[in-house]
């Protein structure tokens, strides 16, 4: 065990893409005692068909809070419109206060390529903040990092310019059920907007338990997808009996320009995968 709690921070466009793309993660680090916060850079306004606006951000800061406390993990979203992020200087300055206040051992945040404006830009923020945390003369009201945090990407299914190339695999079958329950709490997401813009709104069940089995089923598919995508890395971490067995995974691929996420990073940093070091 390392002497303090591991430090995790998640930073999303929206107020549920952490724990889509790494709630089953957050949890394990919750599990081993260490310190989860996952943090929206837009408030979510703009994710409703019906109800947008200042009401809808009020509604999914609620909806984060208690996706956090399925955890124990803070949930934070800043004031952002959504639908509008950009990598401004004052946006840049905000993830440099971030990181350096929260002074996370581990970052995981969006790919730099990705199908949401919100999204990519949430992504250029981070890096554009990297390499900064540790500048003093820059943003000098917070204290700056004597250390790079690792920043990883986020698992995802997009192949231009290129498809994810993991450094690591994680197993989040033994989580599951926390993650399904964190995805729950955000219902004007999963219940309401994302079936009303997928066209199949009509699919939801009417009852809380028939559309929570509705929920687990669309996010089991994609864990199977990515655990499938990613066996041979799941076989050389968790050895052939278990690698081959391992239903549902989260994969995440080390940014060049945070710490390396090297055999000692991914040793210390994920220590609920037991052949991480090789
Ligand atoms: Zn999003």
């Amino acid at each position: 065990m390392p002497d303090r709690p591991l430090r995790l921070l998640i930073v999303g466009a929206h107020p549920d893409d952490a724990d889509y793309a790494a709630g089953g993660t957050a949890a394990l680090y919750r599990a081993h005692g260490h310190v989860v916060r996952m943090v929206s850079l837009t408030n979510g306004d703009a994710g409703h068909h019906e109800r947008p606006g200042p009401e809808l951000a009020k509604r999914r800061l609620a909806e984060a809070t208690a996706a956090g406390a399925i955890i124990g993990a803070d949930y934070e979203l800043f004031d952002n419109h959504d639908g509008e992020l950009l990598p401004t200087l004052e946006n840049r300055a905000q993830v440099i206060r971030l990181i350096r206040s929260f002074d996370p051992d581990l970052v995981l945040t969006h790919r730099p390529n990705d199908y949401h404006p919100d999204h990519r830009y949430t992504s250029q923020l981070v890096q554009d903040a990297a390499y900064m945390v540790t500048v003093p003369a820059v943003v000098p009201g917070v204290r700056h990092l004597a250390k790079n945090p690792v920043i990883a990407y986020l698992p995802d299914n997009f192949q231009k310019p290129c498809p994810l190339e993991p450094a690591i695999a994680v197993d989040v079958s033994p989580v599951l059920d926390k993650i399904v329950s964190m995805l729950c709490c955000h219902v004007s997401q999963f219940f309401e907007w994302l079936p009303f813009n997928f066209g199949v709104l009509h699919e939801v069940p009417a009852g809380e338990a028939q559309r929570r089995g509705w929920l687990q089923e669309l996010l089991c598919a994609r864990l199977r997808q990515q655990a499938e995508r990613f066996r041979k890395l799941l076989l050389r971490q968790y050895g052939g009996e278990r690698g081959s067995r391992i239903e549902y995974a989260e994969a995440f691929e080390g940014c060049e320009y945070g710490s390396p996420l090297d055999a000692a990073a991914r040793k210390r940093l994920f220590e609920f995968v037991p052949y991480a070091e090789r």
